[in-house]
């Protein structure tokens, strides 16, 4: 029988019930201690804890039965939670209700239950004792039943109580939130604006940091600090909850319009700032996101705080209100991180699949011939297509599956190269290397390592570097470019000219080519300026001895401007785009076919 459409006492009832997440759990001491107590208590021989769901009772306890359920209809427990008051039944043959019921017909002849009543008023089922035998009850045995029911609900609101609340600051905790969040939807019109806030004492690396130099007492201290500061400043209608260790959220009033909310935060950290004693001192962060009353989920309202946590983490502020586009940001940036993994995973394990190189052609300005390639990672997605190296090599940067990209990118580069030279072109080709990877101390070893495994002489292979990447710890990058250096690897300063490096430190390095970043060379024949730039910067890179490579060349007026400049070498749309392996050789045939012809004419 199930009441709770047509009686919503019944469904807040069940509500109740589920909501304590006691059904169909296992047995417990704390409980069966009780129902033990009750039978020796009635010198009865059964005893058990039973509550009402929608159509049985389930035994969170027992004692002298087996099942742990029997149906609800027809059951004296049922109409103890229904009517929240003690039934007794001295013997259910003579009971014009129970003399027909599966208790009676398995020998049961007497009955007692006792409701088991929550604090706000539910009746979840009843405490009970049974007997073979028909009898009465006196009552101080009435009395204690009372008391044990009671001594069972106690037993359960504390079990619940300590999953909801957080030791540390004695707060409500995240189940709790998501469990008030549900009930403060049922009293507002569906739809309502209202607005929330994520308060984070610390990021987490700073969390982290704190907890090593000063152990985790200083998470309690924070906390404490914090949490007296909320009491005081947000009133005590509002109700604070402990989400993550140094996270707490709480819902704005009513009438608190964004602007003035979020001034009203910025004071408090101010305050905050201004009171603390901590001994290391984080930046608290405040995120804000707006919310609709019984539209917007638990789950989803959570994700919008942490976001504008984040946001205002990103914008150095102290206060931000979440927004959907840096959100939908922080979303892709997530999801580039678990795809490309993916597709890293599968083609580190040999799969044909989303990754593959491409190869650019670098010409010389002089002949036109080709002197090397630059290979290029592609990752095609099998959902959403192409993405661009430009936008996933960033992100992937900050992982530490770059180590693993690099490794795949080096490995494919030698793999095609040594096949290239087995078939009589040989060149040199350049990869791309990030600056992470010149900090791993095993980096020269590997790629030396990886020359030899596939019988190439170490100058054939070019790791290009980007000037901004070199500046990030110049002195190991230094280093680890003397390693490879020593080693016969030729290297690259890429995007020269966007990093700002001295040119005491580019002397120093043991780089034999700079490539003049894309930005310098885009519409050079038109910009004056640009072009007495690019000539300092092609004589500069000469006097220390590069040779030069302009990057992005896309027209003829442009390459001619490089010529005049003294650039060496050139790479761009103009002379071919990335190529699939196939394609490049056959660009080069035709490539080498042309050059021969133009010196048969010379
Ligand atoms: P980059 O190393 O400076 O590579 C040159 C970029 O310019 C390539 O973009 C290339 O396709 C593009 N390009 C070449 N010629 C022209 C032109 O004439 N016009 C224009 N507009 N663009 C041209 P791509 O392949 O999208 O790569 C972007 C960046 O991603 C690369 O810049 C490099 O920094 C990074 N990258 C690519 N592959 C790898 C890799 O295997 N490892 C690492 N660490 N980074 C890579
Ligand atoms: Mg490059
Ligand atoms: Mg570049």
């Amino acid at each position: 029988m199930d009441l709770s459409p047509r009686f919503p006492v019944e469904a807040a009832r069940l509500e109740a019930l589920r909501r304590l997440d006691l059904l169909d759990t296992p047995p417990s001491e704390a409980f069966d201690r009780i129902t033990r107590m009750a039978a020796a208590l009635f010198r009865l021989p059964i005893a058990a804890i039973s509550l009402t769901d929608s159509d049985r009772q389930w035994f969170k306890s027992r004692v002298g039965v087996d099942h742990d359920t029997i149906p609800r209809a027809g059951a004296p427990c049922a109409e103890v939670a229904e009517t929240a008051t003690m039934l007794v039944v001295p013997d259910l043959l003579h009971h014009a209700r129970y003399r027909g019921s599966l208790l009676a017909a398995g020998g049961i002849r007497f009955y007692a239950g006792a409701p088991l009543v929550t604090q706000d008023g539910h009746c979840l089922g009843a405490l009970c004792v049974l007997g073979h035998e028909a009898r009465a009850i006196s009552d101080a045995e009435r009395a204690a039943l009372s008391d044990l029911a009671a001594m069972a609900m106690a037993q359960i609101e504390l079990r619940h109580a300590l999953g909801r609340v957080d030791p540390a600051s004695g707060l409500p905790n995240r189940q709790q939130f998501i469990e008030d969040y549900q009930d403060l939807s049922q009293d507002c019109p569906r739809g309502e604006a209202r607005l929330a806030a994520l308060v984070s004492l610390a990021s987490p690396e700073q969390a982290c940091n704190a907890v090593r130099a000063l152990g985790a007492p200083w998470i309690d201290e924070i906390v404490a600090e914090a949490v007296d500061l909320m009491k005081a400043s947000f009133g005590c209608d509002t109700t604070v909850y402990h989400l993550a260790p140094t996270a707490f959220a709480f819902v704005a009033p009513r009438a608190a319009d964004p602007i003035g909310f979020c001034a009203e935060l910025e004071n408090w950290l101010r305050r905050r700032a201004a009171s603390t004693t901590a001994r290391f001192v984080t930046t608290a962060r405040i995120g804000v996101a707006p919310f609709r009353m019984r539209v917007t989920l638990a789950g989803e309202l959570l994700h919008d705080l942490h976001s504008a946590v984040q946001q205002a983490s990103d914008q150095g502020d102290g206060v931000a209100m979440f927004s959907a586009e840096r959100d939908a940001a922080y979303r892709r940036r997530f999801w580039l991180v678990e795809a490309f993994g993916a597709a890293l995973d599968g083609a580190a394990a040999g799969r044909k699949g989303q990754l593959r190189l491409v190869f650019q052609p670098k010409v010389d300005l002089a002949d036109g011939a080709c002197t090397g390639a630059e290979a290029l990672l592609r990752w095609r997605h099998p959902e959403t297509g192409d993405v661009s190296p430009a936008e996933f090599i960033p992100v992937v940067e900050c992982t530490s599956m770059i180590r693993a990209t690099t490794n795949w990118v080096l490995e494919a580069a030698m793999h095609q190269l040594a096949a290239w030279r087995a078939a009589g072109l040989a060149m040199q080709l350049s990869v791309n290397v990030s600056a992470v990877n010149l900090l791993e101390p095993d980096f020269c070893v590997r790629v030396v390592d990886g020359l030899r495994r596939h019988g190439l002489p170490p100058g054939s292979l070019a790791l290009e570097i980007t000037e901004s990447a070199l500046m990030q710890d110049p002195r190991r990058a230094t280093a680890a470019l003397q390693a490879l250096h020593a080693a016969g690897v030729h290297l690259a300063i890429d995007d020269f000219g966007t990093g700002y490096s001295s040119l005491a430190y580019l002397q120093s390095l043991p780089a034999q080519v700079v490539k003049l970043d894309r930005s310098f060379v885009r519409d050079i024949e038109r910009d004056a300026r640009k072009r007495s730039l690019v000539a300092t910067m092609i004589a500069l890179s000469h006097d220390l001895g590069h040779r030069v490579v302009a990057e992005g060349v896309e027209t003829d007026a442009v390459a001619e401007v490089l010529k005049g400049a003294g650039c060496d070498e050139a790479q761009g749309y103009l002379y071919a785009r990335p190529l699939e392996a196939e394609a490049f050789e056959a660009w080069v045939a035709k490539q080498r076919e042309q050059v021969e012809q133009v010196l048969v004419l010379v």
